[in-house]
């Protein structure tokens, strides 16, 4: 299949979770992971009309945000090395920010003037080999981040576990949206946007109907990564 067909594909999945779950299209926004692939790819599906990508690593986001079209919004879904947050321009929005290590480095880095735009990432499957903050350190690290002015938190970001199970993987979804519940009832944040970053290829439509604003989308657009 052409990333054409393939995108349309994407956009008709999305549509019909939307409709499903009774929630407008535009509650949504489809961010095209384009980790391992070529900036040539990443030009084609701009060229349909999509505007966010996705990337994991920092250097290949820098890379691909030289060489392609400056109204590209770009989002660092990966993990971030600290040693690494100078490579992180201002623009992106950060997925991933999940201890306090990361939180002080970003905060000495960026300012409140342009502050940095992040998710908090949370370990809502549980599973010990997955990254995030587990719901139990959530507060205490969310205390951190909420009195540091270079940072602006839009949302929540999490990644069900590798499952067939519908209850298995919606449970982590829901589980993320009630903790950005709570964050707004408590106003932890100035300007929290409730952003709820969860759901992949496999998971989206789920993803969807547990209130995603968010779905980051790779395989079932650009095809099978070479490289994982
Ligand atoms: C790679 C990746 C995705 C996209 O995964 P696909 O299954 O290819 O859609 C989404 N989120 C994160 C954090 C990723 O690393």
């Amino acid at each position: 299949m052409s990333l054409q067909e393939n995108y349309t594909q994407v956009e008709e999945g999305i549509a019909a979770a939307c409709a499903k779950a009774g929630r407008r299209r535009e509650e949504v926004h489809l961010i095209a992971v384009s980790k391992t692939h070529a900036a040539e790819k990443v030009q084609e599906v701009f060229a349909l009309g999509q505007k966010a990508f996705g990337e994991n690593r920092i250097a290949e986001l820098a890379e691909k945000r030289s060489q392609l079209d400056k109204s590209i919004e770009w989002h660092l879904i990966g993990q971030l090395q600290t040693n690494k947050v100078k490579l992180l321009p201002q623009e992106t929005i950060l997925h991933t920010l999940d201890r306090e290590s990361l939180v002080q480095k970003l905060a000495s880095h960026f300012t409140s003037v342009r502050p940095l735009r992040c998710l908090i990432q949370v370990n809502c499957s549980r599973e010990p080999q997955k990254s995030g903050v587990s719901i139990e350190d959530f507060f205490s690290l969310a205390e951190k981040i909420a009195a540091e002015k270079a940072l602006r938190v839009l949302g929540l970001m999490t990644m069900a576990e590798h499952s067939t199970e519908e209850t298995t993987i919606r449970q982590a979804f829901a589980d993320l949206r009630k903790l950005s519940q709570k964050v707004t009832e408590q106003r932890l944040f100035e300007g929290y946007a409730g952003w709820l970053s969860m759901g992949m290829s496999g998971d989206f439509g789920y993803a969807i109907q547990e209130g995603a604003t968010h779905v980051r989308i790779g395989s079932a657009i650009f095809g099978e990564r070479t490289f994982p």
